[in-house]
């Protein structure tokens, strides 16, 4: 198979370079411990993907990976203090929250300020039974339209299901007063209510419940962004690591040996073969599951085949000028609906520096997951556009205009080469079922270590990339680390702080 033969002795072998891998590099080596990284494709942050349209500074610029963080979301947000970006953080206008921006209905778009009204008729309409009180049924409307914005197909329609069967009922015992907002009272704090009555999730479908969290986490209004881009918590976290970072290194072979990691480095008859005193491993299941294992034990080759992943698709548009703004609309999104589902605005000019006038700006036309990422996913990257492009002139006519586009630019997670699947999901399964599979998902295989979204109790966020990191440092460290001596012991100390 290989020519080749090495060892690196008494070194930590990271393989990728997404958050999870280089958190790992950098705080294995504030514990002393000598590191490399193998990153497969040509460039750092895996999912972590902010692409500028034009190399100049102050490009427009669209996050076709992660795009905003809850601050709840405190080892993320540790990193971003930590490598000096608190100056650049600014709030993250999310779904619904921008009142100029649209929403489909039934009858069409309407801006979300005029919206109530059409939501609520949509929502008596699909009932069987309309006894409900009004708040009850306010309720349900926007409920109904946070999992519209932001779901996949079948919990859509599970959510319908669930309101007639007995989501309203429950909520008809309980006291709206206090969620009700507006002058009219016609919206919901759906955040709050679920907050204060817990209980009512048990209305919910089991699928819909494990995706409620996140559901709330997306459309809550603690959430920030990087105003210089994701990608810079990626750069700033390269640029401390001190050992290498080789990019283009694809490992296509693990085999666990009784003292070492037998790693398979490239294809075909270029293949090298190098054994490794200790890896980390942070590529997705859904790419593991295609190499050549060996050494791994039945229970961890079952969980590598059975994680779920859940493909995301991202089109972005980048135009001569931000026509949305004379709507109104400044940031925020739209709830879109039909193949696009969701477009998100930038934040108006005041990050811009000067001189950016003439550069135009940056769309993220579409954000879709589950099946209606497949659809445009899985469409060759012109005609993708073209479908974007047709249906975002619906809902702003402008972008038709002769001139107005200058380029678009896509992600199909699902498809990627470098992620193959989107992020992890653990939709259906109850808390105890979930960290079952994440204990299995990081258990290691002899001297073979795993991390990654997926080995964590946050998967399908920086959060949960980052946790993962931590857990297997403090694993690796345990097994063969040092001991707690001088730099390593404050390191170890901080090593705990932002766990
Ligand atoms: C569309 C989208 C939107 C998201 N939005 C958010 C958000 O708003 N907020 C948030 O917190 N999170 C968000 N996430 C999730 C977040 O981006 C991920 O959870 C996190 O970045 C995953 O980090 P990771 O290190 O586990 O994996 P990755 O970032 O995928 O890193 C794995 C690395 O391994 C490399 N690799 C793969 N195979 C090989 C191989 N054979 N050999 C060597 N290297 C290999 C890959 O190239 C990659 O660099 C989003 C994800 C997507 C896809």
């Amino acid at each position: 198979m290989s020519k080749h033969r090495t060892r690196t002795r008494g070194t930590v072998t990271v393989i990728g370079a997404g958050m999870a891998g280089l958190v790992a590099a950098y705080e294995l080596e504030r514990l002393g411990h000598r590191v490399e990284i193998l990153e497969g494709s040509r460039r750092l942050g895996g999912r972590i993907r902010t692409h500028r349209f034009g190399a100049h500074e102050g490009a427009p610029f669209v996050e076709l990976g992660a795009m905003r963080v809850p601050t709840h979301h405190h080892r993320t947000m540790h990193y971003v203090e930590h490598l000096g970006l608190l100056d650049q953080v600014r709030p993250f206008t999310t779904l619904l929250s921008e009142e100029n921006a649209l929403l489909a209905t039934s009858t069409g778009h309407v801006r979300l300020r005029d919206a109530p009204r059409r939501l609520i008729a949509d929502v008596r309409a699909s009932l069987h039974r309309d006894a409900y009180r009004e708040e009850t049924v306010v309720f349900g409307a926007w409920l109904a339209a946070v999992v519209d914005a932001v779901a996949p197909p079948a919990l859509r329609t599970g959510l319908r299901a669930d309101l007639a069967r007995n989501l309203l009922d429950l909520v008809e015992q309980v006291d709206l007063t206090p969620h009700l907002l507006g002058d009219g009272k016609d919206r919901i704090d759906v955040h709050g209510l679920f907050a204060a009555h817990p209980g009512i999730r048990a209305g919910c479908g089991t699928r819909l419940n494990s995706f409620l969290d996140d559901i709330l986490t997306e459309t809550s209004p603690g959430l920030i962004r990087l105003a210089c881009g994701m990608d810079q918590l990626v750069q700033r976290l390269a640029g401390r690591v001190r050992g290498p970072i080789w990019l283009g290194q694809e490992v296509t072979g693990l085999d666990v040996a009784p003292d070492e990691v037998r790693l398979r480095v490239g294809r075909g008859p270029l293949a090298a073969l190098r054994g490794a005193d200790v890896v980390l491993c942070t590529v997705p299941f859904s790419l593991l599951r295609r190499m050549s294992l060996g050494g791994f034990d039945e229970d961890k080759l079952t969980v590598v085949r059975e994680v779920d992943y859940c493909p995301a698709t991202k089109v972005a548009v980048h135009v001569r000028e931000p026509f949305w703004e004379r709507e109104g609309i400044r940031g925020g999104a739209s709830f879109s609906g039909g193949l696009i589902r969701q477009t998100y605005y930038p934040a108006p000019a005041e990050d811009a520096p000067s001189g950016a006038e003439g550069r135009g700006a940056a769309l993220l036309a579409s954000y879709t997951i589950g099946e209606d990422a497949d659809l445009l996913g899985r469409l060759p990257d012109r005609q993708r556009h073209r479908v974007v492009l047709d249906e975002l002139g619906r809902m702003h006519p402008q972008v038709l205009r002769r001139g107005m586009v200058r380029g678009v630019a896509s992600m199909a997670w699902g498809e990627h080469e470098w992620t193959g699947g989107g992020c992890t999901i653990r939709w259906g399964q109850d808390a105890a079922a979930c960290e079952e599979e994440r204990r299995r998902a990081a258990r290691p295989q002899g001297r073979l270590f795993f991390a990654g979204e997926h080995c964590s109790s946050e998967p399908a966020w920086i959060e949960g990339a980052v946790e993962s990191a931590l857990e297997a440092v403090r694993a690796i460290d345990r097994r063969f680390g040092a001991g707690a001596v001088g730099a390593g012991r404050v390191a170890r100390s901080r090593l705990e702080a932002a766990a």
